[in-house]
């Protein structure tokens, strides 16, 4: 029966995360989510056996049935990753009905956001304020207002503006070249989330995935010169692989807040100097 559960959450992340690389694309360009999805290519309409997550870019070799121009990678990775994030709140929050809705939601706003950070470099304002308020409701759904105001839960609710803060004077001082605002403002999104604890781990985690990829990139892009992995990049139907300087750090944040969220990850130790 739990095994249904998990491959039923499974599936419908992968549905949703099929409608939410639509979203990415579509998000801040002026197109309505209506009408059907076409190849970018020879804009052939897609049929129904090609709209089937994951399993269709599998099927279609990465290629478009009629003109063979291929398919980026992102359709199939958005589905998985939103499949798996579903799997893993079901499991983390089953208690509450309304809690597991919050945490379903914020997931897919979070994998838009990081999308749309990948692909534009920027977080769009929309969605991170939402993220935010979302944060918030949950917080006052769960702690009446009573307790949140006084120790030790006060720090869940200071737990936004505290990891704000560094991130706002990296911004700051650096006049918006080492960090985006919009990193900042997730930052806050995420302290609200997770509230001091695992927030603080969270950001933590955060710079330790970004220096490890960061360095795997590095790595690639030397070996993307070579020619082996261009055949093999051909092979997989990898198009044009490319490095940019300029780095999302959204995504990394995210990463570490999941890590920290479903592992319960409390590096410095707050837990037992705050909570105890
Ligand atoms: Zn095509």
């Amino acid at each position: 029966m739990e095994m249904l559960v998990t491959i039923l959450f499974f599936i419908f992340g992968a549905i949703v995360g099929s409608f939410l690389n639509v979203v990415a694309l579509r998000y801040n360009t002026g197109m309505t989510l209506a009408g059907r999805s076409a190849c970018f290519s020879c804009g052939k309409r897609l049929g129904a056996t090609e709209l089937v997550p994951i399993l269709s870019y599998l099927f279609l070799r990465g290629r478009c049935s009629q003109c063979k121009s291929s398919i980026s990678l992102q359709y199939p990775l958005v589905e998985l990753t939103t499949g798996l994030l579903f799997v893993l709140v079901s499991w983390y929050q089953s208690q509450s009905l309304v809690i597991l809705a919050y945490y379903l939601i914020i997931s897919c706003i979070l994998v838009v956001i990081t999308v749309y950070d990948i692909r534009h470099l920027i977080i769009p304002d929309g969605l991170v304020y939402t993220f935010i308020t979302l944060g918030l409701l949950r917080l006052l759904y769960e702690t009446p207002i009573t307790s949140l105001l006084h120790k030790p839960e006060i720090w869940n609710l200071l737990a936004g503006p505290i990891i704000f803060l560094p991130f706002w004077a990296l911004w700051y001082f650096s006049k918006g070249t080492w960090m985006g605002f919009g990193d900042a403002k997730l930052a806050w999104g995420i302290g609200w989330t997770l509230g001091l604890v695992y927030g603080a781990s969270a950001i933590i985690l955060g710079f330790w995935i970004g220096a490890v990829l960061s360095l795997l990139a590095i790595a690639l892009a030397k070996m993307s010169s070579l020619p082996i992995f261009k055949k093999i990049c051909r092979y997989l139907s990898i198009p044009n692989l490319h490095f940019k300087s300029a780095v999302p750090f959204a995504p990394y944040l995210i990463i570490g807040m999941f890590v920290a969220l479903f592992a319960q990850v409390d590096l410095l130790g707050l837990g037992l100097i705050i909570f105890s």
